[in-house]
């Protein structure tokens, strides 16, 4: 059983993947609190909301995807072994969106690490992660960027700002900051500009 708030099909909107089909999987239960959070109703988690396991796989199988996004909330809060164990049975890779607060668990084929100030990530993000990940909400947060990206291994080489939805009319500090720090590139939440899930 895995506590699912909700679970759709639609285009990955960030990152990397931006622009490609997935299959989310938004697990409940989050501890982290970031005040900017824009799924708080996320933080909690339901009786009802406990699902098994090999329906939620046989939902992701039937819309088409090749691939799936567990995201929260905070997923690493639950052990995911089970989870990523069947989707992979199924023929569908694994990603993973993940604060780092809690231990890692599963076998992901992407880990998206966006650690926040909130609560501190685990050190083991920092050598797990495909990509890191920081959303911008106020200037100070560039700093802490950098700081969050020294920690990474060397085999991280996908450094993503993202500035938060509501401060969007902030863009272009970000992209100034990028054109000097160019290790960095954008991240724009695409999906909210289509009005997508
Ligand atoms: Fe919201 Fe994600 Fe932060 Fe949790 S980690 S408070 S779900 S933005």
């Amino acid at each position: 059983m895995i506590p699912v708030m909700e679970h759709f099909y639609t285009l990955q909107g960030e990152g990397r993947w931006a622009g490609t089909p997935a299959y989310f999987i938004r697990l409940a239960g989050c501890d982290v609190g970031c005040v900017w959070c824009d799924v708080k109703e996320s933080w909690t988690v339901a009786d009802d909301q406990w699902v098994p396991i090999a329906d939620m796989v046989a939902l992701a199988k039937a819309s088409g995807t090749q691939r799936v996004v567990i995201t929260g909330g905070e997923p690493a809060m639950y052990d995911l072994g089970p989870l990523t164990d069947a989707l992979h049975a199924a023929g569908l890779l694994c990603h993973i969106e993940t604060s780092g607060a809690h231990p890692h668990s599963g076998t992901f084929d992407w880990i998206t690490f966006s650690p926040k100030k909130f609560k501190p990530a685990l050190p083991e993000w920092y050598g797990l992660a495909h990509e890191l990940k920081v959303i911008v909400y106020v200037a100070q947060d560039l700093a802490w960027a950098q700081l969050e990206a020294e920690k990474c291994d060397p085999a991280v080489t996908s450094f993503y700002l993202q500035p938060e939805w509501t401060r969007r009319d902030r863009v272009h500090q970000v992209i100034e900051y990028i054109k000097a720090h160019p290790e960095w590139k954008l991240s724009l939440q695409t999906h909210k500009y289509v009005d997508i899930p």
